[in-house]
């Protein structure tokens, strides 16, 4: 607390001129003595003396008439200097009388202590009472008084003044100082509840896209369940929906980019959730990601659970326009698994777990379209499961093994090359080579097959040229999915491979279908054109099941195209097929390639791609897929070997 020096000041009201004087004399002396006041001061308040001090005179000013006076104390108070004390006369005439002076004083300055000096002759206590109302501010002071009555009033009232204006201080400092720590307080509070707010947003939003994240999701999820169980006719159905292709967008725009697209795709799905509430309560609803390119809307209060398809179809429709991301427009479809409360779930966990199965199942069947659960998928699901995990110890163990089945000259009938086709025996489960190796595909294991396939055959035939010199000439076609033609280290491994087995790279075809190159478009072609400088020869495989991309074909540095079995097949029953051979045998000499043709089991459609100018075949017709015992079979009869025969 600021140190203020003692208020001392007095005033003395009274129309006597030489009353004025004597106050002077007692309050104000010319000549300030410590004699007997001194003693009387120190005698009343103790030693040290409280403020105010005898050794301090008053600062004493007087007042002939009461409104005088009333003029002196409010310019004082105004002027933020005021009077601790005033004497006031009763009967001051021709002015207002004492009591009115004092009611006029108190209405300027509230706080000021007064003494009344009266006659007996004056108003009697009851009266002033009467006027003035109870006060402390008030005391009576009966003429004639002894000087030193005057001295102790005079100073124990501005004393009590003095204390009494400490006491206020005090008291707003502390009132000041309550208030500032309240604010501290409720900021603290409210910066605290902000924080815990923030925090729960944080564990139950996704940090790229704002939406509810999995956490949130599956309480709602469960929370569905509940009233589903207390509601009947209560229906909610779950949509597990999966970007297509975001993977290849993150991978060459780079994550900034991915970022981007989940947000606008977040954005298109709110947006869609408004819309859908022809269907269901949509404000019930919630979208939120749960993995990479993964989201989850959840329908409330649906009205039939087949509007949930019609939900989700429109949904994909949203998702179809294209999205613009750095300048340019990116198509991303999405596949849509549905799981509905028809199933009677009672874990959010199981809700999920079917929609994905669901989802799992659109994508199978050819992507961007939506899949209604059934349990059927959930058997197929556990399958797919099982054999990842029986093919993953395979591999593990070194368990796996190759077919070879050869590719003949067509003209001649003479062995030309073998395709390297992966085969695994897995205990308890028939799986055959497709179903295999579109489940390494799915889980990755592709990349470490692919590996131990494309390393065993260039031993393989390594060791066939060492041991047959009329081999040296043969050439071995691996297949490459195209999971692995994205894969990052492709071009070193293959490089290595060839190194460490020294097979010179002009004598291995790497196999690509059709759709794993069109589908990656500019990425495969880079990819591509690597393996090309490496030296190896490249055929697009399944050549007329995906894009039949004719058009394009020239953009690729492709070696041979492959035609698929399935069009070798129809082609000797149905004409149309033959003109359409016919033309990309004519556009593959133009550009350089050769032409292959997959699955001849006829002597009739050997003939028939023989007379369409095809280059080489394969098929049962000459040979099936054997093990590397059986091929040094065949190569023991070089070079006399017919397989056209
Ligand atoms: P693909 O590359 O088109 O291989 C040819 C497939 O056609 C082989 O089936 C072969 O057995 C079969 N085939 C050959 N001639 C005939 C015929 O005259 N009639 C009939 N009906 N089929 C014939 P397979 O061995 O079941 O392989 C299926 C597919 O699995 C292959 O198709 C290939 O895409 C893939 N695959 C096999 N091994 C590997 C591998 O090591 N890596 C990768 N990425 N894919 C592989
Ligand atoms: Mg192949
Ligand atoms: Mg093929």
């Amino acid at each position: 607390m600021t140190a203020v020096s003692p208020n001392l000041r007095v005033l003395v009201v009274d129309d006597t001129p030489q009353i004025h004087e004597d106050f002077r004399a007692i309050l104000a002396p010319k000549h300030q003595s410590s004699g007997d006041l001194d003693e009387l001061e120190a005698s009343m308040f103790g030693s040290p003396r409280a403020q105010p001090t005898a050794a301090e005179p008053f600062r004493l000013d007087c007042a002939a008439q009461g409104e005088e006076a009333v003029t002196l104390v409010g310019a004082a108070r105004d002027a933020g200097d005021p009077y601790a004390l005033a004497f006031v006369d009763m009967r001051m005439p021709p002015g207002i009388d004492g009591l009115e002076t004092v009611r006029r004083l108190w209405e300027r300055d509230p706080e000021l202590q007064v003494v009344i000096c009266t006659a007996f002759s004056d108003h009697p206590w009851s009266e002033i009472i009467r006027t003035l109302g109870h006060s402390d501010r008030l005391l009576l002071l009966n003429k004639p008084f002894d000087p030193s009555e005057a001295w102790q009033l005079a100073l124990a009232l501005t004393q009590k003044w003095n204390l009494a204006r400490q006491a206020a201080m005090k008291l707003e400092e502390v009132v000041a100082l309550a208030e500032r720590t309240n604010t501290e307080l409720r900021e603290q509070i409210r910066r605290r509840a902000e924080v815990e707010e923030e925090l729960r947003h944080l564990a139950y939003h996704d940090q790229v896209t704002g939406l509810p994240n999995r956490a949130l999701l599956l309480e709602r999820i469960e929370q569905c369940i509940q009233r589903s169980l207390r509601i009947p006719g209560y229906r909610f159905s779950v949509l597990y929906l999966d970007l297509d292709n975001f993977k290849l967008i993150n991978d060459t725009m780079g994550h900034d980019q991915g970022d981007q697209l989940l947000r606008d795709v977040a954005q298109r799905l709110r947006a869609g959730m408004r819309s859908i509430d022809a269907v269901v309560r949509a404000e019930e609803d919630v979208a939120a990601r749960v993995g990479g390119d993964e989201f989850i809307v959840l329908l409330e209060g649906l009205r039939d659970l087949q509007d949930s398809v019609q939900v989700a179809r429109r949904f994909l429709e949203m998702l179809d326009r294209p999205f613009r991301l750095d300048g340019r427009e990116v198509s991303v479809r999405a596949s849509i698994g549905i799981a509905t409360s028809e199933r009677h779930y009672v874990r959010a966990g199981e809700v999920l777990r079917d929609a994905d199965t669901a989802m799992y199942r659109a994508k199978m069947d050819g992507k961007g379209r939506c899949a209604v659960f059934d349990p059927e998928m959930h058997n197929a699901a556990k399958r797919r499961l099982e054999i990842e995990n029986k093919l993953r110890d395979a591999i593990l163990r070194d368990r796996l093994q190759i077919a070879y089945q050869p590719l003949v000259d067509v003209r001649t009938g003479a062995l030309v090359s073998f395709e390297a086709l992966f085969r695994c025996h897995l205990s308890g489960i028939e799986a055959g080579a497709q179903e295999l190796i579109n489940v390494a595909e799915e889980s990755g294991l592709i990349v470490p097959l692919g590996r131990w396939v494309f390393r065993r055959a260039c031993e393989d035939l390594h060791r066939w040229r060492e041991a047959y010199p009329e081999a040296r000439h043969l050439r071995m076609g691996v297949n490459l999915s195209r999971k692995e033609l994205n894969g990052e280290d492709l071009i070193r491994s293959v490089r290595e491979t060839l190194i460490a087995t020294r097979v010179p790279a002009g004598q291995v075809c790497i196999e690509i279908t059709e759709s794993g190159i069109i589908e990656h478009g500019e990425a495969a072609r880079t990819r591509l054109r690597q393996l090309r400088d490496i030296g190896v020869q490249l055929h697009m495989d399944d050549f007329g099941t995906g894009y039949s991309s004719l058009a394009c074909l020239h953009t690729f540095p492709l070696d041979a195209v492959k035609i698929d079995r399935a069009f070798t097949a129809t082609m000797t029953k149905d004409t149309r097929y033959v003109a359409v051979v016919k033309a990309i045998v004519t556009l593959c000499r133009a550009l350089g390639m050769r032409v292959t043709v997959e699955g001849i089991e006829t002597p009739e459609q050997l003939e028939l791609v023989t007379s369409l100018g095809c280059d080489s075949a394969q098929g049962y017709l000459f040979a099936r897929p054997m093990p590397a015992e059986a091929v040094e079979g065949l190569l023991a009869q070089l070079p006399d070997l017919n397989l056209a025969a």
